[in-house]
């Protein structure tokens, strides 16, 4: 699923996505490894750092385990490492958003 997949009756924070409008292939590079893929991954970074929203998408993602792209910031691999620190560290449902703030800021 791509963010522009979501529909903002289910996630309002949409509204206040900086990606919106932006080409998806910066979100969604065609793998990981290339050159041409670092660049595009770097610059959907860029702009999630100024988004608004970061942290919501983020959660989102993680939430419904998003693997691919990049969402809130962060990249597939980085999420995974997110939520396996999340089951090692047995954070609870309602304790997510406040754990992925600490991380982020
Ligand atoms: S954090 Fe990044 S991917 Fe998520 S809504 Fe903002 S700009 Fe888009």
């Amino acid at each position: 699923m791509a963010l522009a997949d979501i529909t903002m009756e289910e996630e309002g924070w949409l509204e206040q996505a900086a990606c919106r409008g932006t080409d998806p292939g910066l979100f969604f590079p065609d793998g990981t490894t290339t050159q041409n893929a670092q660049d595009k991954i770097s610059e959907a970074k860029s702009v999630c750092v100024e988004c608004d929203c970061q942290i919501n998408c983020l959660e989102y993602a993680i939430r419904e385990n998003q693997d691919s792209g990049i969402w809130g910031g962060t990249s597939e691999i980085e999420r995974r490492q997110i939520r396996r620190d999340l089951r090692s560290k047995k954070v609870s449902e309602n304790q997510i958003q406040a754990y992925l703030v600490k991380q982020l800021f």
